[in-house]
Formats: C-alpha cells, structure tokens, sequence
C-alpha cells in the first residue's frame, strides 16, 4: 500500500523522512567508516539529533519526546537509512528505542526525569540487559537474580550480546526477584558508577562494527527499590509489549537496508559495463533487480501494515513474528544479490554494499532468532497439537 491511504506516507512523515535522510547525509554517512574503526559512535550524535528534533520522535511530549507514534519513529528510521546511515549506527543511536519503552508506559514521575528524559535529550545512554549466555531465545528462563535487602535490591548475574552496553549510563535490565518463570521476573534499571556493575568485555563482531556491545556483569550490586518498572513480577510482560516494537523496528530497517541495497546496485549495474554493454542491459540482471524489489516490497508493505495495526491497538503477536521473518529473509536475499551484481568491488571494504552484506546478517537472529519466533508465531495461530 502507498499513497494517500499509507498511514506512512502522509505529508508529515514524508517530512519527517526527508529530515532524518538530510541529517543521516551531513552528519552520519560522511564519518561512518572512521566509526566502524573506532568501534563506536560519537557521543556528540545523540545530541545533534536530538537538537534536530529527532532523538525523541515517537516519544510523548510529557516524557520529553517530540510526539508522533511508533510509525514515526520508523518513519525516523527508515529515513536515516536512506541517508546512508547503516543499522549499526542506528542501533547505536536509538538505544533509547529498546531501554525507555518500560518506563515510558509504567515508570515512575522519578525514573522519567532520571533516565527518559536525559536519554531523549541525547545526554544519557540506556541500554536493554535481557539476553544472558546461557539464555537467549527462552527468556522466561533469565538467571541474573535481584533479592530484595531494605530499600535496595541486590543482583547477581551477567548479561550478554547488550548494545550500547560499554558506554551505557543505565541498563534497563531483567531480573528474576521471584520464583521460576516468567512470573519470577522484573525489570530493573541499574546504573553504571554502581558498585558491583562492571563492563566484563567488549565483544568483536561480524557486523555492525559502530554499535558497541558489550557482556557485563553484577556482582552483589546494591540497586535503588526505587528503580523497579512497575511492580514485581510485571518484568515479563514490559518485556514482551517492547519486543512487539522492537520486531517491527528490526522488519522496518531490514527492509530499508535492502532498498539502499537496492538503490546502490541499480547505479552500479547501470554504469559498469562487461562485454561492451552496461550491466543493465542483460535481461538476467534486469530481472534479478525485479525479484529483489518485489522481495522488498512486499515484505514492507506487510511490516507497515503489522506496524499501523499495532500502532492502533490490535493484538498482532503473531503477524509481528511473521513481519520480522519476513523481513530478514527478504533483506538476506537483497544483500546477497547486490554484493554479487557488484562483483569482487562488493567483497572490498570500500564498498557500503560490503558493509551492509554483513550487517543484515543479525536480522534473522537479534530481537529474536527466525525460528522460535515461527515458534510463538504457531502457538499463536494455533497450529500446535
Ligand atoms: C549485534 C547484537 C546485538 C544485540 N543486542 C542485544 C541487546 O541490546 N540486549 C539484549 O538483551 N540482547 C541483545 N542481543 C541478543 C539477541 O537478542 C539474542 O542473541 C537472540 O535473541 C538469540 O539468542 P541466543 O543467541 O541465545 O540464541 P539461542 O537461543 O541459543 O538460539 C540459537 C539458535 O537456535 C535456534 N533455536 C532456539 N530455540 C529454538 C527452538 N525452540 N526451535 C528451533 N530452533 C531454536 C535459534 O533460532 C538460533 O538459530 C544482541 C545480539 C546481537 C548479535
């Protein structure tokens, strides 16, 4: 669906797109390969952007956001990546995405102003502590423990594969303050500074080379009772509402890597010549551009449809699992397709084809891995025994 009828393209959001492909071109695309060294993003970022008036799109004014919903906050996304940003960087910069949507439903006036304020003004870094090296995919299975002791929680654990989780001022993380579960479980926010917390390592990735990540550990960590989200036991449920959106996030970025993907291999085919003809002569590359346009847009066309379904209140558990795949898929299909229409130039480093090759491959398995969300996918439309 596009045009009028597609809640994404209104006038608004096209302006909101055209801003954030502006910002993505001055103050993102031109640094990004001195990034990709470095390991990380400037901290400077965050405040550009929120000085542009993009850090807090999709966020309530009241929390410090600048208004709109989950569909702009694609939008935002989608518009980045047309700039030639890469999803490393935006994973990087929109952290905030993952860490504040606990807090912004059933935070505290407190824990608004500490932490979701200061991260959508681009002064503080949050990032979201689930995942643990034993436990990934089956989180109702968390070990990292928070014992209540007075007015503190004490924790205990580790905590893996967590983005922005070396320069991470908070980590907004799962615990398990009760018994086995999913009902044993909470959502904690633990300041870096606090004795206990340590970032353990660094990790070196695939892709994604701007984005840090980071394992850390809480060894007998003494946390505030103050910065519980929610009550006891709620930490299961924040976590499955914020996974919906950050599943649609994922589909809506690996749809917009593809179409750049896209987007770049249409210039190359048109000016490399082989055999004395461009490229794009050749009816067989002609159609490999179809198939992998049709791959995308159909896949984005399903994500924006899940997107404005979720953002109006309907329950898409399952159609948000089946975006996501969806989106992977197509995006894993495009990159490939692309690096090979670029020949051995999309196997350099100086390629952004060979940078964003590497980059789709976390689709399929980060927010949830294509297999056991098909899983919870069947569990919801009932195809189980
Ligand atoms: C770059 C990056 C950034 C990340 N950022 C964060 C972050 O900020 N915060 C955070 O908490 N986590 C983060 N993660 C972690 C990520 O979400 C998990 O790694 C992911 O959910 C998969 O968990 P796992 O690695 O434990 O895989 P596992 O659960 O061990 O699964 C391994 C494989 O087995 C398959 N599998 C698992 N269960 C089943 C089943 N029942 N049936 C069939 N197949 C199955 C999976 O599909 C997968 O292919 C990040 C990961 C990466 C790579």
């Amino acid at each position: 669906m596009t045009g009028p009828l597609d809640p994404f393209e209104t006038d608004e959001r096209k302006a909101l797109r055209a801003s954030a492909r502006g910002f993505a071109e001055r103050e993102i695309q031109p640094d990004l390969d001195a990034w990709e060294l470095d390991g990380v993003i400037p901290a400077e970022l965050a405040k550009k952007a929120a000085g542009a008036g993009l850090l807090g799109v999709g966020y309530p004014e009241a929390v410090g956001g600048e208004g709109g919903s989950v569909i702009d906050a694609m939008v935002l996304a989608e518009g980045l990546m047309a700039g030639g940003a890469s999803t490393g960087s935006l994973a990087a910069l929109l952290t905030h995405n993952v860490s504040l949507p606990h807090m912004v439903r059933v935070g505290t006036p407190d824990q608004v102003a500490r932490f979701v304020k200061p991260a959508l003004a681009g002064e503080k870094v949050g990032s979201l502590g689930v995942t643990e090296a034993d436990v990934g995919s089956d989180l109702a299975a968390t070990r990292t423990t928070a014992r209540r002791d007075g007015d503190h929680y004490v924790v205990n654990g580790a905590k893996m594969f967590i983005t922005s989780g070396a320069r991470a001022d908070f980590v907004t993380t799962l615990v398990r303050t009760g018994g086995p579960g999913p009902k044993g479980l909470s959502i904690l926010v633990v300041e870096s500074g606090t004795p206990g917390f340590s970032v353990s390592r660094k990790l070196n990735k695939m892709g994604w080379l701007c984005s840090d990540t980071a394992e850390l550990a809480f060894t007998d960590c003494r946390v505030p009772a103050a910065n519980l989200v929610g009550r006891e036991g709620d930490g299961f449920g924040l976590l499955m509402h914020q996974l919906m959106s950050e599943r649609l996030m994922l589909a809506i970025q690996a749809c917009a890597i593809a179409q750049r993907s896209l987007d770049l291999t249409v210039d190359h085919v048109r000016s490399r010549v082989t055999f004395g003809q461009p490229l794009i002569s050749r009816q067989v590359v002609q159609h490999k551009l179809v198939e992998m346009h049709q791959r995308i847009d159909v896949a984005r066309t399903y994500a924006r449809a899940v997107t404005a379904r979720f953002a109006g209140g309907e329950q898409v558990t399952a159609e948000t699992c089946l975006a996501k795949i969806a989106a992977a898929d197509a995006c894993s299909f495009v990159v490939d397709q692309a690096a090979q229409l670029h020949g051995s130039m999309g196997f350099m480093r100086e390629t952004e084809i060979e940078r964003h090759y590497r980059d789709a491959r976390v689709f399929r398995i980060g927010g949830g891995a294509s297999e056991p969300l098909a899983d919870w996918a069947a569990r919801m439309l009932g195809y189980h025994e």
